[in-house]
């Protein structure tokens, strides 16, 4: 697996991808003869990995454009199917982008080449390039965005925020768990700060920097729909994104010892930490059934901010 250099904003990281995720279990069938796989052979593997059942309704996942009968020798994540990325994929000669968020999220009328999401369809038509959503059933799945956010931080004993309708008890929205050993919140600030990819954003915080923390609840991405969660499983902090001034302002008033504390990560930085993990389970599951391709990790930095100008504490 390697992750893509860019010549524009790269993703800075405290940790390489291959340190981002265990590496305990060796790829299956090397020495063996592997197929390249057809597309519909990583579809599968994909539903494996990431059911489309578990998406939420209003989502918009699997496959938005391909033959399911071509060939797929490179398989390239990503969080964002913007320009930038899909060049990058489509100049690498990727067979296959995955990338986290939908490009067709709402229904549209047009894909004509000169709006950005048309053009972003005709690049990928024309290299030969599929696409595919994993999003929200992304995020529940086992060893999904929560998942890897939750091992990263080194919380145990999760489990799902708000379980899945339909999952075994494992999958589902959020995670709940307990670090090994109670810290401060500006110390686990710190630590979430030091595992994300870095952005202009940086991390900001709500709450006592010497409050004690312990219980954690996280939701990768935009999580504001899961305060109520947070403070039903009694975590100390809710590590989440793109908190919005009401609903923050709100669940900090709802609470009387100030816990959870809140923690706002940047939405693409707490995603883009899954693509390694997600990058490496495919590989692995193509390998058990025969098929081998090659995977990549973009290293571009999708984040929508620059910079931001603070009172400098
Ligand atoms: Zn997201």
């Amino acid at each position: 697996m390697t992750t893509v250099p860019s010549d524009g904003r790269t993703v800075g990281m405290s940790q390489t991808p291959e340190q981002a995720v265990p590496t305990d279990h060796p790829t299956q069938g090397a020495g063996a003869a592997r197929r390249t796989p057809r597309l519909r052979d990583v579809l599968d593997v994909a539903e494996e990995l990431w059911p489309a059942g578990l998406a939420e309704d209003w989502d918009a996942v699997g496959l938005v454009a391909g033959r399911r009968d071509a060939e797929v020798r490179t398989v390239h994540f990503a969080v964002d199917p913007v320009r930038a990325v899909v060049e990058e994929a489509c100049g690498a000669g990727a067979d296959l982008l995955i990338t986290h968020h939908p490009l067709l999220l709402r229904p549209v009328n047009s894909v004509e080449a000169d709006g950005f999401k048309g053009e972003v369809v005709h690049r990928l038509i024309e290299s030969g390039c599929a696409l595919l959503t994993a999003h929200t059933n992304g995020d529940s799945a086992v060893g999904g965005v929560n998942d890897v956010l939750t091992e990263i931080l080194g919380i145990e004993d999760a489990e799902p925020l708000s379980p899945a309708p339909d999952g075994l008890g494992e999958e589902g929205l959020g995670r709940v768990g307990t670090l090994p050993q109670g810290t401060t919140l500006g110390d686990f600030a710190a630590t979430v700060f030091s595992v994300l990819p870095s952005v202009a954003g940086g991390v900001r915080v709500a709450g006592d920097r010497d409050g004690f923390v312990r219980r954690v609840a996280l939701c990768g991405g935009a999580g504001d729909g899961l305060l109520q969660a947070a403070r039903a499983a009694e975590a100390d902090v809710f590590v989440t994104a793109d908190l919005r001034h009401h609903p923050a302002s709100e669940a900090r008033e709802a609470v009387r010892d100030g816990r959870p504390y809140l923690i706002d990560v940047s939405h693409f930085a707490s995603e883009w930490l899954w693509l390694p993990a997600a990058a490496q389970a495919l590989d692995r599951a193509l390998a058990d059934r025969g098929f081998e391709a090659e995977v990549a990790v973009s290293g571009i930095n999708t984040d929508p901010w620059d910079f931001v100008i603070t009172p400098g504490r």
